[in-house]
């Protein structure tokens, strides 16, 4: 491990040395940049990105396009087009009692990066920080997931292709490989995983005062209250849930539902199910894998667990571990110490639960962690909005779920257990950006007539200072 201490503490030192050269430059050099990635993406090693998440996960080639070639273009298109701006220096107003000098901030790069990635979008999440990262002129060392070896493999390349790794690099590798790069002074670290990670992350980023972003996850819960349009949730649910097989941060992790609606709702998400996935979902070509047999194992133990506490299977239920195939499943009467009401899922598994009262519905959210996103399905307003008054979550979707991740208009990230920090657009910008601000002075203040010696006067200067301007 020392040899990879070394290695990695090369590598930081030459992205140390070469900081102020990339933060140095201008809009148009790092849109260069940005059309390289992007043209890499998009065209030169679309089919490979499509070849790798499949050999890795199953998943889809539409699916891939959709979830992380489609995130990617987004959010470099977006920076392309609002990069000038976000760069300029931005003016402020001068109190009268700074009279004499003028002040504006600056957004400057933090400098070294460590950027961490997970498994289930590992493009989409790798190369989406990036984006940000490059727009604010840093340079980057990249960690991708091990779990997801083909497509580390694939981003790796790019990453050599298109970059001298003096300015963005990535390193493949076990566990191990983070926890070496966690010992290095970088700048900013922004991670992405779990609650649990994060907490090393931290506390590793705490020995240097390393800022960090943590993009976590948690569990999401979905409220489906009686005026909602049961068909419509169902067809989005059934989509937000089991894309990537149940393995997304932002995915419906259980659905809590006014109890007169239930039976109708399981029976609309049946048929719902049934027509994206056919009574064979192992068949189908629209669903991915479970990503290793560890997670299915994981899985499989979550649904049996629920069960041995008498809960019903009301859709699925089927797993083939050949293939960590586990068919879109929904569950209902777990026992509140079931672990599938206690773990966030991560996989296709949904369970559902049953309230009276809205207010009872938002007391069971409130006594669990703050979620990454909160899905409403209703149609009354006056619901909607006590629920989003008296929770708190990373996000929300009314009457849709996991969209709100795609407009880059939208901070994207969680609070607390959830996350700390927001990615996309001008967010992740400022997010590997220090905002500098700067005062300069232009003619002598009026401020200076106060300095030392104190005397009487000066104290009737300085109480009217305070009550005037
Ligand atoms: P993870 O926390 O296990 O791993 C994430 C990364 O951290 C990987 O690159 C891994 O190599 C590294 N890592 C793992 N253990 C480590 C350790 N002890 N020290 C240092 N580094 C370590 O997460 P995962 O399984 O890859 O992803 C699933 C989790 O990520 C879920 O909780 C999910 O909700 C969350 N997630 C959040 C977002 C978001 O945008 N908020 C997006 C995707 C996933």
């Amino acid at each position: 491990m020392n040899d990879l201490n070394n290695t990695y503490a090369d590598l930081f030192i030459a992205q140390k040395a070469n900081r102020f050269a990339i933060g140095n430059t201008t809009y148009k050099e790092r849109i260069a940049k940005l059309i390289a990635l992007k043209k890499a993406v998009e065209f030169t090693y679309k089919d490979k990105i499509r070849q790798a998440l499949f050999d890795d996960f199953k998943k889809p080639f539409t699916e891939t396009d959709l979830t992380e070639i489609y995130p990617v273009i987004g959010e470099i298109k977006f920076a392309i087009r609002h990069l000038k701006s976000w760069m300029k220096r931005q003016k402020v107003d001068t109190p009268l009692a700074l009279t004499g000098s003028s002040s504006w901030y600056v957004y400057e790069p933090k400098g070294v990066c460590l950027l961490i990635s997970p498994w289930n979008f590992p493009v989409n999440l790798t190369f989406g920080p990036l984006v940000s990262a490059i727009a604010a002129g840093n340079t980057v060392i990249i960690k991708p997931s091990e779990m997801t070896p083909n497509t580390s493999k694939v981003m790796a390349e790019m990453v050599a292709n298109l970059f001298n790794e003096n300015e963005i690099a990535l390193v493949e590798g076990e566990v191990e490989v983070s926890q070496e790069l966690l010992k290095l002074p970088f700048n900013h670290i922004f991670f992405t995983g779990s609650p649990q990670v994060g907490k090393i992350v931290m506390q590793a980023a705490a020995k240097h005062l390393t800022s960090v972003t943590l993009e976590l996850g948690g569990k999401s819960p979905t409220i489906i209250d009686e005026t909602a349009n049961l068909k419509a949730a169902a067809r989005k649910i059934a989509w937000g849930k089991f894309l990537n097989s149940g393995q997304t941060c932002i995915a419906p992790d259980y659905i809590l539902i006014q109890e007169e609606v239930k039976e109708e709702f399981v029976a609309v998400l049946r048929a719902q199910l049934k027509a994206f996935f056919t009574t064979d979902a192992s068949a189908s070509h629209s669903l991915s894998r479970v990503v290793n047999t560890k997670h299915f194992k994981r899985l499989v133990a979550h649904l049996e667990d629920a069960i041995s506490k008498n809960a019903t299977v009301e859709i699925g239920g089927k797993t083939a571990s050949e293939d960590n195939f586990i068919e879109p499943t929904v569950i209902s009467n777990v026992a509140e110490n079931a672990s599938l009401l206690q773990d966030e899922i991560f996989g296709p598994i949904l369970p559902i639960k049953t309230y009276k009262t809205i207010v009872e519905a938002i007391g069971y959210i409130n006594s669990k962690e703050k979620p990454l996103a909160l899905y409403v399905y209703s149609k009354s307003k006056k619901n909607t909005n006590t629920i989003i008054k008296n929770t708190r979550a990373g996000s929300t979707a009314i009457n849709n779920n996991v969209l709100q991740y795609t407009n880059h208009n939208l901070p994207f990230g969680g609070t607390n257990n959830s996350g700390i920090g927001k990615a996309h657009g001008v967010f992740g910008f400022q997010e590997f950006s220090n905002m500098r601000s700067v005062l300069k002075q232009h003619t002598k203040g009026s401020i200076e007539f106060l300095f030392p010696p104190y005397t009487h006067l000066k104290q009737k200067f300085v109480d009217a200072t305070i009550k005037w301007f």
